[in-house]
């Protein structure tokens, strides 16, 4: 089986998984398999091959939708992954904004998204497949971003998703006046409690 087919075969499982109304934990066992195996079972950020995990870009309590979404997964090794979760101890404080107590590294998730998709072209593996953002889940990323949801990016899904949050910050005053107009939107995303 060449790589290619693997990787399929892969999404193909989790894809089952899901619609077969399979556990949360079970979705995520495939969903983790997928990344790691997609990331070529190696570190995105330092290559290293020792002790994998597959990493939530965004995390799914704030973005429980993309839990088993493909471009919302990076394999980290166990250094990368501590730095991705730094400065946020224990469990979340949900009824805080994303970003509260630097508790979520904004500019740690655009990293993430920008390492990835140069990881994808650089493999030949960018298909948005692979790389998979809902378009609900790239409208909320907008809207968190001060963009109006419909507002277009090129390229991928894993490449807009880089693109939101690379302008977003990249805009910082621009940002704040769009996001006063819209406070709404934008609270109600990220203040959003998971079903669980
Ligand atoms: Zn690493
Ligand atoms: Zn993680």
């Amino acid at each position: 089986m060449n790589a290619i087919t693997e990787i399929e075969t892969a999404l193909g499982r989790l894809d089952a998984a899901i619609k077969a109304g399979s556990s949360d934990h079970r979705c995520l066992r495939h969903w983790s398999e997928f990344i790691r195996l997609r990331d070529g079972h190696r570190c995105v950020d330092c290559h290293s091959r020792r002790r994998l995990s597959a990493h939530h870009i965004c995390r799914k309590t704030f973005l429980p939708e993309a839990r088993f979404q493909t471009g919302n997964g990076i394999t980290l090794c166990n250094r990368c992954h501590r730095e991705a979760h730094k400065g946020f101890n224990g469990r979340p404080d949900l009824s805080s904004p994303m970003d509260a107590q630097n508790g979520e590294k904004l500019s740690y998730m655009e990293r993430l998204y920008c390492i990835l998709a140069q990881d994808a072209k650089a493999r030949r593996l960018l298909r948005d497949d692979f790389y998979f953002l809902s378009d609900q889940v790239l409208a909320k990323f907008k809207l968190f971003q001060g963009f109006e949801w419909q507002t277009p990016f090129p390229g991928s899904r894993v490449e807009q998703a880089y693109l939101i949050w690379a302008q977003g910050s990249l805009k910082p005053a621009g940002r704040c006046a769009r996001r006063t107009a819209s406070p709404h939107t934008t609270d109600q995303f990220f203040r959003v409690r998971p079903s669980s």
